[in-house]
């Protein structure tokens, strides 16, 4: 399937659209976020809760080696016993945290990290059993009398690194309900491998993705990032025809972030040895062309699916969502993240765990809860995420939708819409439709750029972002 990108109309609206911007994990963004938000906040909104079902987040800071294009929150240790404190602090949180308000069932776990398969098969177990006692899976409802089929029960996924994962511990997971897996593939080119300390055989990544299915795993995802050094439009092409060679159920597409003055080891890079900003869209629309091409469904930003997959039926049904997970299936539902740095967002509250392990575990053994920083939404920022959501999960603005939610015109939330819209009109990002504004084929490459539109807290204050493009 052609999608239609023109890259040279790409290329020409580089030089206004290639601007530090966030990528919308949350709306506001973290930066924005605030210490006086913290432990109080966290227990008054999970006491306010009914008893429906969460999705649980847990987070595993450990890795065995630092790849060198890394932003995420990790702790590099060879050492595994490092992990029976965590877990031990892990089963302290969960309890004082599902203590507070009604018991409830979890509808989805993620696991992430870090690497959950830093863990060895026994702490793996210990961690799924604590999940179990707290946050038990929410069961499938009994079959429907007349379509046989049954009613959906909770899902688990996790990350693994393919170059640490071995059966006994995908089997320890499938045990323990876990059928969803994503792994870490970046990409296959010894080239760059070299360059970001992350050399993964084709064969690792094939090994684990057999294995996982023949475990039982239902979806396999992998990730893959565009951007890094020495990427050429032919060895990206080359990661795909192998990567689709292996036929993954969903992959994910991310933008490698420079973000140097958040993670340091991305200064052993030269800028000469990453694309630029017009190699990064060419091999992003190269990517696209052939991912759809080979039947896969384009989603928001960066995220694609085989037809049939939840994923995509969330994108028909308009349940999809947008956290700091990337993409996910589960609605409105609420987040409750266990372990460092995680995130929770319930009803009108983000809410962040301290990042470092130990701060995290010193607080958890201090009687409080490890909160960090976090935000109370307002009504206007209720306003705003629901069109940055809607936007960047429906690829659409729609001010009928709006104005029908909300009671208010979108000009009465923001009146100098029109203006900020008219570039994007104007440069063909935007167009219109006869229910408001879609994004264009070369539209959804910058969009970003688009929700940057409706954000009330985007100020001049230096690189907190990555460039959007
Ligand atoms: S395995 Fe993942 S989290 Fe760990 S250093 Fe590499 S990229 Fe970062």
């Amino acid at each position: 399937m052609d999608i239609g990108i023109d890259l040279d109309r790409v290329r020409d609206l580089i030089p206004r659209y290639d601007k530090p911007g966030p990528r919308y994990t949350s709306y506001p963004t973290a930066p924005v976020w605030t210490e006086a938000v913290g432990e109080d906040d966290l227990r008054a909104a999970l006491a306010e809760r009914s008893t429906s079902p969460l999705a649980i987040y847990v987070h595993i800071p450990f890795c065995r080696s630092l790849c060198t294009y890394c932003a995420c929150n990790r702790e590099i240790s060879r050492d595994v016993s490092v992990a029976d404190d965590y877990l031990d602090r892990l089963a302290v949180e969960a309890e004082r945290l599902a203590a507070i308000g009604p018991p409830t069932r979890s509808a989805a776990v993620a696991v992430g990290g870090g690497t959950p398969t830093f863990l060895d098969p026994a702490q793996l177990a210990r961690m799924c059993e604590i999940l179990d006692r707290h946050f038990p899976a929410l069961l499938p409802a009994p079959p429907d009398r007349r379509t046989g089929t049954s009613g959906a029960g909770s899902e688990r996924s996790v990350e693994v690194d393919p170059r640490t994962t071995s059966r006994d511990q995908l089997a320890v997971l499938a045990d323990h309900g876990f059928d969803r897996i994503s792994l870490g593939v970046q990409d296959l080119s010894p080239v760059v491998q070299k360059a970001i300390h992350r050399v993964q055989s084709v064969g690792e990544t094939a090994d684990t993705a057999n294995a996982a299915r023949e475990l039982g795993f239902a979806s396999v995802n992998f990730d893959l990032i565009y951007g890094l050094p020495f990427q050429t439009l032919a060895s990206f092409e080359k990661t795909l025809d192998e990567v689709l060679a292996l036929r993954p159920d969903r992959i994910a597409l991310y933008s490698y972030a420079h973000v140097t003055w958040i993670s340091k080891q991305q200064r052993g890079f030269e800028r000469k040895d990453l694309p630029d900003a017009s190699r990064k869209l060419a091999i992003f629309s190269l990517a696209i062309e052939r991912l759809c091409g080979a039947g896969y469904c384009y989603l928001g930003l960066d995220h694609f699916a085989l037809p049939g997959d939840a994923l995509c039926r969330a994108a028909d049904d308009g349940s999809l969502r947008r956290n700091f997970m990337g993409y996910t299936t589960g609605g409105d539902q609420d987040v409750l993240a266990l372990g460092c740095s995680g995130i929770s967002e319930l009803a009108g509250l983000y809410s962040q765990s301290l990042r470092s392990s130990v701060d995290w575990a010193a607080a958890l053994d201090a009687g409080r809860l490890p909160t960090l920083r976090g935000w109370r939404l307002s009504e206007d920022d209720r306003r705003r995420r629901w069109l940055i959501q809607r936007l960047m999960c429906q690829n659409e603005i729609w001010p009928d939708g709006y104005a029908e939610r909300f009671g208010e015109t979108l000009e009465a939330r923001i009146p100098d819409l029109e203006e900020k819209l008219a570039p994007f009109l104007a440069d063909g990002v935007l167009v219109t439709t006869p229910s408001g504004y879609r994004l264009s084929a070369e539209g959804r490459l910058l969009m970003r750029s688009v929700a940057m539109a409706f954000d009330a807290y985007l100020g001049d204050d230096g690189p907190r972002f990555s460039r959007t493009v």
